[in-house]
């Protein structure tokens, strides 16, 4: 037996109640308990007194509740029988048949499924109506009403929904066990057209996810969801969890009970959410009232558009029975004697069955008619949205025809579909420049067209947006706090009282602003700076020229030169060819010198930078790079510095008195101030930094403040004056007063937001506009018409920097790459020439390489002495050779050692490797010996 719902109804025959009353009781007891008089029953039948038996679930509470308030609502007497949820067909049998001896004239069958039709084949034998409420198929020439829509009606609805939306690719969830007749004509597309890619996923246990995860990740994002009500909650749940209710995601919902849930919480993700409502709610008052009876009775209360279908369909179930005993009351028989053992049936069940078929009946399901098998004629669906304005009701399903009012929207435009549409807001906003202007015309302006400035046109494109209308109302106030009384004034205060919406301005946004109203997400950033006369030009300094360069190029010329200095003595006196004989004279010297001290090689090296050169010219390889990636370099240097210098010898700069904020508190002669009752003189107030705090004394005391912008502008012109300014207005005056210029950077950063009430709804569809407006460029585009454009913009030009620019250690870093990378190279060249000299001498004198190295190093690095003597040299008086024929003999021998010695290695290596002891090198042999 089906695990859902249900409910036997029992209706006594109205006339054999009358019958009975006229023959026991002299007067009637009405189902409220009062007594009535004889006479007034016999006026009125309406209060005859009829019997409505349930039987229900024990847990289907609400369902008990709907009969018992229709069955007061129709002046029937309510008995509730209850059974276990898992109740048996021979427990089911039994009530039917029990139904059936006590001479009911119809059942209301709320269980659906296999109990359904169980009930219609005992109600077929017996000829008793048999009303249903739940979606069933019924059998043909069936003692059947089905109340519910057919499966023929969803599927229609649900075609042409498909149609509508244009969907080619969409998949339907469906529930394990649960039929899919309601959309069978849509696997149907599939087959009949290549158009349409159709998906079945079925939902398995209690949790779906794994099945909504792989939905996603098949990339379609249509979904139809075919599954009982009761099932909606948690789908619809897990899909938010999954990331399936996303602005792409679209759904149509076969149920038509999907919007009496709670969908608040998805109602702004942006999803599309489509489905269908039996109920009319339209000028219903009859339904209201239902709604508040049914809330009497019921412990959980609900509003009229909560009511589930089922809810609904009892109060209709028993309305038609009402109606047709109403009208029938002469021409029934009550049925005697129906057994389900002997299969007596009752002679009049048809009759009924047929009257109510062709009895045209308004319900809350609206107009209650059947065709020939007992299925509703005509059903009339509303088709509803979930948008971010709550359930709308876009179209309607009448006459098997799809009207729908409004174009369904996709995702993303739902979410401008917003509760601010077609209202009228209040929006305070400033005459303060560039933000609010009141027009000049010499027209008579009325209304909103009196203002204009950015602003005004913002509020505009964002109300293109969400569909608004607005009336401007200027104060000039933004909103301080009183200390004393704690209350706001100006926007913030009528913000606070409802007498406003929005304000917009150049409003900042501040945390104690913040603790009073809600500010929309930010539309434009700035900071304070200071706004000051351009001061006169001032003759260059006296040490100008200093100025070419950056303190820090002048450093490290210094400390480059000296290293430099270093550098090549070191490789002076390494590099065997830098020592010469001091006196060519004399063949063979005892010493040698060399030309590398300290003091020639500053000489070298600064004759160079001048530019003047020097008579030391190195003769090894290793000196003479070196210097020339020197004079390189010099040639850089001094061709940047002598390019340069010209400008700064002859530019006169503004030479400003202040720079920093440290310095214009310390000057005794210039005033400052901001603009009173503005978050810029807050930021002074508030400030932890005694300059700040200090600064902000001076400039109360001294009453230095000014009421607006414009007043600090012309102080700052006219006075020695500085002006505290927000950057994005001190930009707009800027660009007006070509003598004032902004001093320094800004000192904090803040934005602009819009005011409005804490708590405001419409805080997020601002946002979105705003946001909106921002990525499409559009704020930008306005903030460059209010600042550069109208009003005066553009006027001083684009100020040319006349200032030249001081060559810092960036411009001249690729010279001393360039020097840095010569100097290694001619290292390493000097290196290489010592180690070769050192190995000669090795061979000369037969010493270690490693005594002679040190013997080099010692010397070199001595840095002190520029005579070498020369060390053991060959005594041959007869010999005619010179020093350098001697040198000569030396690296020839030296060569044949290298020779002799570089084959010898290779071999020795063979051996140890191979582990192999002797081997014969031409005439000789090599032996290892362990
Ligand atoms: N934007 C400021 C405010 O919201 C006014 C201008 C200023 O203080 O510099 O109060």
């Amino acid at each position: 037996m089906s695990n859902t719902a249900w409910a036997i109804v029992e209706l006594v025959d109205l006339q054999a109640v009358y019958w009975q009353l006229t023959f026991v009781n002299d007067f009637v007891v009405s189902h409220e308990g009062e007594i009535v008089s004889q006479s007034s029953r016999q006026c009125s039948t309406a209060i005859v007194l009829n019997t409505c038996r349930g039987i229900f679930y024990t847990d289907s509470e609400e369902l008990k509740a709907a009969l018992s308030v229709s069955a007061k609502l129709y002046k029937f007497e309510v008995s509730i029988k209850e059974i276990a949820r898992n109740g048996t067909i021979l427990e089911l049998n039994r009530h039917v048949c029990e139904l059936a001896e006590e001479s009911v004239i119809g059942i209301i069958d709320g269980t659906g499924g296999q109990s359904t039709e169980f009930i219609q084949a005992l109600c077929d034998i017996l000829e008793l109506p048999h009303v249903t409420i739940k979606h069933n198929e019924i059998k043909e020439n069936s003692y059947i009403l089905n109340l519910h829509p057919s499966s023929m009606a969803y599927n229609m609805v649900m075609e042409k929904l498909v149609a509508r939306k244009e969907w080619e690719e969409f998949t339907i969830l469906y529930l394990k066990g649960y039929s899919l007749i309601r959309t069978n004509s849509l696997l149907k597309l599939n087959t009949h057209n290549d158009r349409y890619v159709v998906t079945l996923r079925e939902l398995r246990g209690n949790d779906y996810r794994d099945v909504l995860i792989g939905a996603k990740e098949s990339g379609y994002v249509n979904f139809v969801v075919d599954c009982p009500q009761e099932n909606v909650p948690i789908i619809l749940k897990q899909a938010q969890e999954v990331g399936l209710l996303a602005d792409e995601h679209s759904y149509i919902f076969v149920s038509p009970d999907l919007f009496t849930l709670d969908l608040e919480r998805y109602r702004y993700g942006g999803v599309n959410m489509t489905g269908l409502r039996l109920a009319d709610f339209e000028e219903n008052e009859d339904l209201w009232n239902f709604a508040y009876n049914f809330n009497k009775e019921f412990v959980y209360a609900r509003e009229a558009d909560q009511l589930t279908s089922e809810i609904l369909l009892i109060h209709d179930a028993v309305l038609i029975f009402s109606k047709a005993t109403e009208k029938m009351k002469y021409g029934l028989q009550r049925p005697e004697g129906l057994s389900c053992e002997n299969g007596t049936s009752w002679n009049h069940g048809s009759s009924l069955l047929n009257f109510m078929k062709t009895n045209k009946v308004d319900g809350f399901t609206r107009t209650l008619t059947f065709n020939g098998h007992g299925d509703r004629h005509n059903v009339i669906f509303d088709v509803l949205e979930l948008t971010p304005a709550g359930n709308q009701t876009i179209g309607t399903w009448n006459n098997n025809n799809l009207t729908i009012s409004r174009p369904i929207l996709a995702g993303s435009d739902i979410v401008e579909e917003t509760i601010m549409k077609n209202r009228t807001f209040k929006v305070l906003i400033a005459t303060s420049a560039p933000y609010g202007y009141v027009k000049e015309s010499s027209d008579q302006l009325e209304g909103n067209d009196r203002y204009e400035g950015f602003t005004i046109d913002l509020i505009e494109k964002l109300s293109e947006i969400l569909g608004f209308s607005y009336e401007f109302e200027v104060e000039l106030e933004y909103g301080t706090k009183d200390p004393q009384t704690q209350k706001w004034n100006g926007m913030i205060y009528q913000l606070m009282e409802d007498k406003a919406d929005f304000a917009i301005c150049d409003f900042t946004i501040t945390s104690l602003r913040q603790s009073a109203i809600d500010f929309s997400t930010p539309f434009m950033s700035l900071g304070i700076g200071i706004l000051y006369k351009t001061p006169s030009k001032q003759p260059p300094e006296m040490f100008s020229f200093m100025a070419v360069f950056s303190k820090e190029v002048w450093y490290y010329m210094v400390l480059v030169q000296l290293g430099l200095g270093v550098i090549m003595i070191f490789v002076g006196r390494i590099s065997h060819k830098e020592w010469q004989n001091p006196v060519p004279c004399i063949e063979q010297p005892e010493e040698l010198s060399n030309q590398f001290s300290f003091a020639n090689s500053v000489w070298l090296i600064i004759g160079s930078v001048m530019q003047q050169g020097s008579e030391i010219a190195p003769i090894a390889l290793a000196p003479r790079l070196i210097t020339s990636v020197w004079w390189f370099f010099t040639m850089v240097i001094v061709a940047s510095y002598v390019g340069t210098l010209v400008a700064f010898l002859t530019v006169e700069k503004n030479v400003l008195p202040f720079e920093t904020l440290e310095e214009l508190y310390k000057q005794k002669s210039i005033s400052y101030g901001a603009k009173s009752k503005g978050s810029t003189l807050g930021f002074f107030q508030h400030s932890p930094n005694p300059i700040l705090a200090g600064m902000y004394k001076k400039m109360v005391d001294n009453h230095w403040l000014v009421g607006t912008n414009d007043i600090g502008v012309a102080k700052c012109e006219n006075e020695t004056y500085a002006f505290f300014m927000e950057s994005t207005s001190l930009e707009y005056y800027k660009e007006r007063h070509c003598d004032l210029l902004q001093v320094g950077d800004s000192f904090d950063s803040k934005s602009y937001g819009i005011g409005m009430k804490k708590g405001s709804p419409y805080k997020k569809y601002i946002d979105y506009g705003l946001l909106k407006l921002k990525e499409s460029g559009e704020i930008q585009k306005l903030k460059n018409i209010w600042w550069k454009e109208k009003r005066g913009g553009g006027k001083c030009g684009i100020k040319r920097d006349e200032e030249q620019k001081q060559l810092g250690l960036k411009n001249m870093l690729g010279a001393f790459v360039v020097l840095g990378v010569g100097c290694l190279i001619g290292l390493s060249i000097s290196v290489i020439d010592m180690l070769w000299g050192v190995f000669k001498r090795t061979v000369k004198y037969n010493t270690t390489f490693k005594f002679e190295l040190i013997e080099e190093l010692k010397f070199a690095l001595k840095f002190s002495g520029d005579i070498k003597p020369v060390k053991r040299h060959q005594k041959s008086q007869d010999s005619s050779d010179s020093v350098a024929e001697a040198e000569a003999k030396d690296e020839i021998k030296s060569l044949q050692h290298i020779t002799r010695i570089v084959p010898n290695t290779l071999v020795l290596v063979w051996l140890l490797l191979n582990d192999v002891n002797t081997a014969d090198i031409g005439d000789k042999q090599l032996v290892v010996k362990s």
